[in-house]
């Protein structure tokens, strides 16, 4: 039995997660749940899992909780960030879930690395921000870091029982999002609700926004290179409308291993819980009869001028993802509140970049003052737009 800890469990992957782990209740528990603010939903989840502990992020939402539940379970509620860190490093869980959306996931799931728990790492932000501080804390403890993002959990099957010294390229695919044939007047024009219709998968609003930017793709990429230790220039983007085949790996014989499958985010899920195992999820097979043709198109990046602007940030390395990132989620919070229209979110990222003062080897307070930093120039650049 595995005792695991959702961060994040409101949000789409956690609901997912915790459907995972009840369709495999002699497998997996839960030890310890945290979400934002929806406590309705919380509340259901924990008289369904009864973990020992549970987080949210307001203290006033606690007391409410408390109220709800009295009676009902031994479950304990904590609040905060300090709460937050409890249910990350709760003593009866082996392995964490990272699944809070943003910036917001680095702390917890650093608690987490600390507190000696495997890592099922949805939250991309921590790698993009702290990919050097993550890996070697991570690699000083000991424990893995397995990947629930569809993308990196394709390339981490890719490369079982292969050597990275063999490793040519990665090939990151990218559904492309709602406005892959779009020109750029047409962006200029993009309603929210647009840029929310996904075509392939079911995400939160943020990320989104983000695949259909394509900042989602340029963070992955940063990503990557942190999990799979390989250069960013080794990682090339392709286009797959289909979202059938989830990425791959070109060797140096020339051989390209990928990986395929209905795009589900449960089957990344329930990899990283069950690795190295495989577990029946009954879910719908691929049916590749019915599959018709997969394409391949190599991405505008004039018109998508985030994929570039996070590559570029990738290679430059120290502060600048972590910045590219904090004025990406403040412009996009800007364009979800109606302030900023779609083709401005790579304007503010990119102006915010220019005016940083860059530093190459950061300790983490320095990454979460450039953080801090990169939001407060976002919020004025994108004052400016507005007025
Ligand atoms: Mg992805």
């Amino acid at each position: 039995m595995k005792i695991i800890s959702v961060l994040g469990s409101t949000g789409s992957i956690g609901v997912n997660a915790l459907d995972v782990v009840g369709r495999n209740q002699k497998l997996f528990q839960i030890g310890a749940l945290a979400a934002g603010r929806n406590i309705t939903l919380l509340k259901k989840q924990i008289e369904k899992f009864r973990p020992a502990i549970a987080a949210v992020r307001e203290e006033k939402d606690a007391l409410q909780l408390r109220k709800l539940l009295a009676g009902k379970t031994d479950t304990r509620i904590v609040a905060g960030l300090e709460g937050m860190k409890q249910a990350a490093s709760a003593d009866n869980c082996q392995m964490v879930i990272s699944a809070i959306s943003g910036a917001a996931g680095l702390i917890p799931t650093l608690t987490a690395i600390e507190a000696g728990k495997d890592i099922a790492l949805a939250n991309k932000e921590t790698m993009v921000m702290a990919g050097a501080i993550v890996t070697k804390r991570a690699e000083k403890k000991g424990i893995k870091i397995l990947p629930v993002d569809s993308e990196h959990s394709a390339i981490f099957q890719c490369l079982e029982g292969q050597r990275r010294e063999n490793i040519k390229r990665i090939i990151l695919t990218a559904s492309g999002g709602p406005f892959l044939h779009y020109k750029k007047s047409q962006l200029a024009r993009v309603k929210l609700k647009h840029a929310l219709k996904h075509p392939n998968w079911k995400m939160g609003n943020k990320i989104t926004i983000d695949s259909a930017s394509m900042m989602n793709k340029g963070l992955e990429v940063i990503e990557a290179k942190w999990l799979f230790n390989v250069d960013i220039k080794q990682i090339e983007v392709l286009i797959h409308p289909q979202s059938i085949v989830h990425s791959l790996v070109e060797f140096n014989d020339g051989a390209l291993l990928g990986q395929l499958g209905i795009p589900d985010m449960r089957i990344p899920i329930s990899y990283a819980l069950s690795y190295p195992n495989r577990i029946n999820n009954n879910l719908p097979a691929l049916n590749l009869l019915q599959t018709g043709k997969l394409e391949f198109i190599k991405p505008d990046r004039n018109l998508f001028p985030c994929l570039r602007l996070a590559c570029e940030a990738g290679i430059k390395g120290g502060t600048m993802p972590a910045v590219l990132n904090a004025a990406n989620e403040e412009a996009v919070g800007a364009f979800i509140a109606g302030k900023i229209k779609f083709t401005d979110l790579p304007k503010v990222v990119e102006k915010v970049i220019a005016a940083h003062d860059f530093a190459a080897d950061p300790a983490l307070n320095e990454i979460l003052e450039a953080d801090l930093w990169a939001r407060q120039e976002a919020i004025k650049k994108i004052e400016r737009i507005t007025v």
